[in-house]
């Protein structure tokens, strides 16, 4: 049996490399509370992401509480976003007191659908939270025009998009904020991290101020903040993997294109098209399986990897409509059956990083075209 290969695997600095910046840690015992690496993480990433406020958070789901209390939402105002996405989407803002109202996808993107976030808008809506799913970037010249059109905060969960750019310009200088995740499994991770940017310098002062209880000084505390802030640790591993994210981004690139080629001409499958004028952060490899086209189903295709020790993953099966505490919630939609319905049971994402190689690519690609033993079994049962 081959050794496990997993949908991704998270990019480590070099031990002696951190070794000197744990030095440099243990000298000071500065260990947390915005100390040098932090500062130094902190300034690479804003130039780094090309925008005028950049803040790191502890995790990425600690900027999206904070990133929906820096804009004030009135209190139980709904906030309209996607159903296919990791949990912390909707889970924070349940969390600020505000209401998730779910979204149809685009079938070609699988990003929120701007005709579906119309459909969602009562007098209660607030902001539409995007997600650039799986590294594919939203629609942000339609939503933009719909947040201008009634008056509503737009936000991006850019959790996927690290470093991803639409027409040069950096991704996080559409909509109102951006937030990012540096979670293991994310291209660039801190261990756990996160991180808020805003085009507007102005909102520098309130998150420094909601990452950190609100404590101005001493003496003064002048927002509900909470405990939002990166350690030195996790700042020293960004320090040394920041510099090696584009390599790893290339391979990943490269990636794609084996995968694209491996995969190609299979009746039922489909993989994501590249978008254009869009510089692709290079997140997951997410491919749609028409089991009635295909004659095998993504959970068929899921088992028989996993049955070789390959764990790709069925993102973002359930979705949130899904989950017990918003069942029943309606998913809006602009087409007849909600669209998000169908591919949530059709998504699966291959091991995706830079070490996965031809061979991984060649046996992967060989489950996809070769008739199925579960298929043989299911047909003889
Ligand atoms: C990873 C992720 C987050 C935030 O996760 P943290 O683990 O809190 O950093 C948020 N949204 C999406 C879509 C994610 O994938």
């Amino acid at each position: 049996m081959r050794s496990p290969l997993y949908v991704t695997r998270p990019m480590l600095p070099d031990l002696g490399h951190l070794d000197g910046l744990l030095k440099e840690i243990w000298a000071s015992r500065i260990v947390t509370n915005g100390g040098p690496l932090h500062g130094r993480l902190e300034s690479e990433l804003t130039s780094y992401l090309g925008v005028p406020t950049a803040m790191l958070f502890n995790n990425g789901t600690i900027g999206l509480l904070a990133v929906l209390k820096l804009f004030d939402l009135p209190p139980g105002s709904e906030v309209i976003t996607t159903p296919l996405t990791f949990a912390a989407t909707a889970h924070a803002i349940h969390w600020n007191g505000l209401r998730p109202v779910f979204a149809d996808v685009c079938p070609e993107t699988l990003t929120i659908d701007p005709a579906s976030v119309k459909k969602a808008i009562t007098a209660k809506t607030s902001a539409i939270l995007g997600v650039h799913v799986y590294g594919t970037v939203c629609d942000v010249e339609a939503l933009q025009s719909i947040a201008n059109e009634h008056g509503l905060k737009l936000i991006y969960d850019a959790a996927h998009a690290f470093g991803a750019e639409i027409d040069d310009c950096p991704v996080a200088m559409f909509g109102n904020a951006s937030v990012f995740s540096f979670h293991a499994t994310k291209l660039f991770n801190t261990l756990e991290g996160g991180l808020v940017a805003t085009p507007n310098p102005d909102d520098r002062e309130k998150l420094y101020y909601l990452r950190n209880f609100g404590i101005r000084n001493e003496d003064e505390v002048v927002e509900i903040g909470i405990n939002g802030k990166m350690n030195e640790i996790q700042a020293a591993i960004g320090l040394l993997n920041l510099p090696q994210v584009e390599q790893e981004r290339c391979r990943r690139r490269a990636l794609r294109e084996m995968y694209n080629d491996a995969l190609d001409g299979l009746p039922g499958i489909r993989f994501q098209a590249p978008q254009s004028r869009v510089k692709q952060s290079e997140q997951y490899y997410p491919v749609v399986i028409d089991a009635t086209i295909f004659g095998r189903s993504r959970d068929d295709i899921y088992e028989e990897l996993k049955a070789r020790n390959i764990f790709a993953r069925k993102y973002f099966h359930p979705i949130c409509t899904d989950y017990e505490p918003y069942r029943g919630f309606p998913i809006f939609s602009a087409r007849v059956e909600p669209y998000v319905q169908k591919v949530k049971s059709q998504v699966l994402c291959l091991p995706f990083f830079g070490d996965v190689d031809k061979k991984d690519v060649e046996e992967i690609s060989l489950v996809f075209r070769r008739p199925s033993a579960v298929r043989r079994v299911r047909a003889a049962s």
